[in-house]
């Protein structure tokens, strides 16, 4: 088929669309979805929403930062718990080993006094036993009753010294037993401590699983909101596509709605629009410059919804900057920052955080240069800015 025909083709189809559309729509009304009006009032309505699913996002994200962090100080601490079981187990082990040889110690002197302990017994038997050496045997045996007082007495020391021998080697026993005996206080006193010990653990444990999990579904959560701010955005871009072309311009209109104060919390305005002097010169101020103690590093919001138009990162003039369109030849412009966090193409929504007050470029401390353009022209962002409007 040639382009021609194809062309040819292309353009009955649709005829005869146009014919069954018209068929359809009784009296021959408008082949419109919307009026220009709806659609203006569904884009204020969108904007409303992108304000909402910002809100949402911005919490989803300190929801994640607050669960890592709190599952990054469980960590550290079951980590610290882990390494201390793991020295308490070896102390344990230690003195399980030392229980051990104190047993073995106590079963060897044990076995020596039962051991002499027999011995004497069997002597004694046999001293009793014997006809030679029996008491009996010795005063019979005795020439002279002298040789039997010097034989008994032998017998006597010989009887006192097993004696006393038993009897050493039964404290000695002693000694060992009471020795273990407070080896197995001190184990028992190590393993009462790595029951404590334990139950830190799976305590520790237990809310690190509850950070984990609570950020696995604030991450769930931000990427629900994340799908909803890129539905937002395109019906955003949808609808504003739609009311260019019912307006019949290739512009997209203005969003409407009120410009938010910048940042949030800072209400100083050290330099006002209009003329003022600056290095002993009179100076055209194009907007009003926002300070105040502390501001340094904290959020500036973008004043309305609209369309990131340009981001710069200049080290003179505006320095960092933003600017911002938002239709029908509406404006503003964020100058000094000290970092963005927007890129260019981004739609916004008011509230939305898009930098960080600094003090870049041409400036003389930290500082928000805010400007807002109408048509081309800088105006006094105080006529449009609302007060009470807080993030
Ligand atoms: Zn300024």
């Amino acid at each position: 088929m040639s382009s021609k025909t194809l062309k040819k083709a292309v353009s009955l189809v649709c005829a005869v669309a146009l014919i069954l559309c018209s068929v359809c729509m009784t009296g021959g009304a408008e082949v419109s979805a919307m009026t220009a009006d709806e659609a203006k009032e569904k884009l204020q309505d969108l904007q409303d929403e992108l304000v909402a699913v910002n809100k949402e996002l911005a919490k989803a994200k300190d929801a994640i930062e607050e669960a890592r962090e709190r599952a990054k100080t469980y960590t550290k601490r079951v980590e610290i718990v882990k390494e201390q079981i793991s020295i308490l187990q070896e102390s344990i082990d230690a003195k399980k080993e030392e229980l051990s040889v104190k047993q073995q110690e106590l079963d060897a002197k044990v076995k020596e006094h039962d051991d002499t302990k027999d011995l004497f017994k069997t002597r004694l038997r046999a001293m009793y036993m014997s006809n030679d050496v029996t008491t009996l045997s010795l005063i019979l045996g005795a020439n002279s009753f002298s040789e039997f007082l010097v034989a008994a007495e032998m017998q006597s020391k010989i009887s006192k010294h097993d004696t006393e021998l038993i009897e050493k080697l039964q404290n000695e026993a002693d000694a060992i037993a009471y020795q273990k005996e407070i080896i197995e206080g001190e184990l028992a006193s190590l393993e009462n401590d790595m029951e404590i010990l334990e139950d830190k653990y799976s305590e520790l444990a237990a809310l690190l699983q509850e950070a984990n999990e609570d950020l696995t579904a604030a991450e769930a959560y931000k990427q629900v909101t994340e799908e909803d701010y890129d539905r937002v955005v395109a019906e955003m871009q949808e609808t504003q596509a739609e009311w260019n072309e019912l307006m019949g311009t290739g512009m997209y209109g203005y969003v409407g709605g009120y410009f938010a104060w910048p940042v949030p919390g800072f209400n100083w305005i050290s330099s006002p629009f209009g003329w003022r002097t600056l290095y002993g010169q009179a100076n055209w101020h194009g907007g009003i410059d926002i300070a105040g103690a502390g501001i340094y590093g904290k959020p500036i919001i973008a004043s309305n919804t609209g369309r990131v138009e340009l981001v710069r990162y200049y080290t003179t003039g505006y320095g960092y900057h933003v600017m911002i369109d938002h239709g029908d030849d509406y404006w503003t412009v964020y100058g000094h920052m000290s970092s963005i966090a927007v890129s260019e193409g981004e739609w916004v929504a008011q509230g939305q955080v898009i930098g960080y007050v600094g003090s870049t470029g041409n400036s003389t401390g930290p500082h928000l240069h805010f400007e807002i353009r109408v048509n081309g022209d800088r105006v006094d962002p105080l006529n449009y800015l609302n007060y009470d409007y807080e993030f």
